[in-house]
């Protein structure tokens, strides 16, 4: 990857930059954080907005909808969508950002086609239905039962920690087709319509005050056979896929607001005084380094994703980038709450309500003592450990 810019790339940068500035004071004011309706809405117009400009799934392949743009646009896009303060993805994140990519690249033509443009336009939500009460590192040992029936599969059992289920259209959702089976093997994967008779959603709230998930019961829900994605009970390899998008390339874009709290805490400690603090400082210099290197990891997991050796799948790589990212992540708001003080107690200022969000990087998307066992037994080549 070269990572100079082409001037066919600045001028991406450029009418980007100029359509962001005439296009980001019109947004209407953001919806509260426990606004979840209010957030889809929002997070779906901004969607539409990018959609009609022809930004949305730049990344994506042609063949899925997308605009096949090059690794080096995608990171301009999200540099410069991030410099303007645009909306992140939000509500779209499953659906963009790893159950759509899964589609993309394992779906059929007529999955792709009835799934992946209601998602680059911004008219469905999806959630992910794959942690179970008893099921969350040791995924493959999920319980909920398909049976088929016909053209249908009946499904039955509970999910757990479904972000974004009260506003989702649809689920992608693991199950076992056969219960026999060794428990990688009788896995499938399947889109669920959300407003199918059978499924209820219970919120859960978390300590920052939001039901950003949910508990998911599902009675006997009957799933279309072509709802399938992936071959039946192959669904463990489908499932691999789906966690090389959202561990490798999900949370990029954040790298670059990352970078830019860090200035704002920087400017915040000039203001208060504590920059005086040579500890301080150096905490601040050290994420500057730290980000500074994920941003370069960043570049490469991009590039990678989309090189045609990985038939567009980014690859166990993403492990080293989630790791070391979660933890920078809390560092940062750590800090922020010793920049800030006796106001980092202040939960109207949204970045201690990120500062609460941050403790769960390191579990979600996997937790970071599963990270480190694929980066010693998949990158490293330890022996397994038990
Ligand atoms: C904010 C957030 C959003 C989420 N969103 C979703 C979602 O949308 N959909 C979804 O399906 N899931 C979601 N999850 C669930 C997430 O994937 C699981 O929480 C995660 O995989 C861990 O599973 P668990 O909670 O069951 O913990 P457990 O697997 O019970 O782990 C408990 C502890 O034991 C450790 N541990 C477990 N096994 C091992 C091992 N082999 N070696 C070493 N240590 C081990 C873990 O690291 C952890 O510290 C979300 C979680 C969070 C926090």
């Amino acid at each position: 990857m070269d990572l100079t810019y082409t001037a066919e790339e600045e001028d991406f940068r450029a009418r980007l930059r100029a359509w962001l500035q005439r296009v980001l004071p019109k947004l209407p004011p953001r919806p509260a954080p426990d606004d979840w309706p209010g957030r889809r809405a929002y997070d779906l117009g901004w969607q539409r907005m990018l959609y009609d400009a022809g930004y949305a799934g730049l990344h994506w392949p042609v063949d899925a909808g997308g605009q096949g743009a090059t690794p080096t646009q995608h990171l301009i896009y999200l540099e410069e969508t991030e410099r303007a303060g645009a909306p992140y993805v939000g509500a779209n994140f499953v659906g963009l950002l790893h159950a759509g990519p899964t589609i993309a690249a394992v779906g059929t033509a007529d999955q792709r086609a009835r799934w992946l443009p209601p998602v680059l336009r911004g008219d469905e939500v999806w959630c992910q239905g794959f942690s179970e009460p008893d099921a969350g590192s040791d995924l493959a040992s999920l319980r909920t039962r398909a049976v088929r029936d016909g053209d249908a599969y009946v499904v039955s059992g509970t999910k757990i920690w479904t972000s974004h289920a009260e506003v989702a259209d649809w689920c992608e959702l693991l199950v076992r087709t056969d219960p026999d089976a060794p428990k990688h093997r009788g896995i499938s994967w399947l889109a669920m319509p959300m407003d199918a008779p059978g499924v209820t959603v219970r919120p859960l709230r978390t300590l920052a005050g939001s039901t950003e998930f949910a508990e998911m019961f599902l009675d006997e829900v009957r799933v279309p056979v072509a709802n399938r994605v992936g071959a039946e009970h192959d669904g463990w390899r489908v499932t691999m896929v789906t966690l090389s998008f959202e561990r490798g390339t999900a949370f990029v874009g954040e790298v670059v607001a990352c970078r830019r709290t860090l200035g704002q805490l920087a400017a915040e400690a000039r203001k208060n005084g504590r920059w005086d603090d040579p500890v301080l400082r150096r905490r601040l210099g050290r994420l500057s380094a730290e980000f500074g290197a994920l941003w370069r990891l960043t570049q490469w997991n991009v590039s990678e994703a989309q090189h045609q050796r990985t038939g567009g799948v980014p690859g166990t790589g993403g492990s080293v980038f989630k790791l070391r990212y979660s933890h920078a992540r809390q560092e940062l708001y750590d800090t922020a709450a010793a920049v800030l003080g006796p106001d980092s107690l202040d939960l109207a200022r949204e970045w201690n309500l990120d500062r609460l969000s941050a403790l769960s990087y390191t579990i979600a998307a996997g937790t970071s003592q599963i990270q480190r066992d694929i980066v010693a037994e998949r990158i490293l080549g330890l022996p397994k450990g038990r």
